[in-house]
């Protein structure tokens, strides 16, 4: 059972009771402006040790170009926003 939500998580996704952020509150990442603060370096970091990094960044890749505001402001999987949009334009170039 999560304490709290899956951090930069708002839609129910069953992987998410292993997610290693479901204890931390949102707060770390969430992006502003673009840059990277020493907050979200802690959650990347925590992303970096996630045993479901994976699962979380592809949820987040199948919601690339969503209107969804997190979509475009937190962290994922590991990456950040333009992290994810710079993979999802890799992956359009091979396909
Ligand atoms: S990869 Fe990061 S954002 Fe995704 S569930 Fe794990 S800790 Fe949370």
């Amino acid at each position: 059972m999560l304490v709290n939500p899956v951090a930069p998580i708002i839609q129910a996704e069953p992987w998410q009771v292993e997610a290693a952020c479901a204890e931390v509150g949102p707060a770390p990442w969430e992006t502003h402006l673009g840059g990277i603060s020493d907050l979200n370096r802690h959650a990347l970091s925590i992303c970096s040790g996630c045993q479901v990094r994976q699962k979380c960044l592809d949820f987040a890749m199948r919601m690339e170009g969503s209107v969804r505001t997190e979509a475009r402001t937190c962290i994922y999987g590991g990456r950040t926003p333009a992290q994810r949009a710079a993979l999802a334009r890799r992956r359009k170039k091979a396909a």
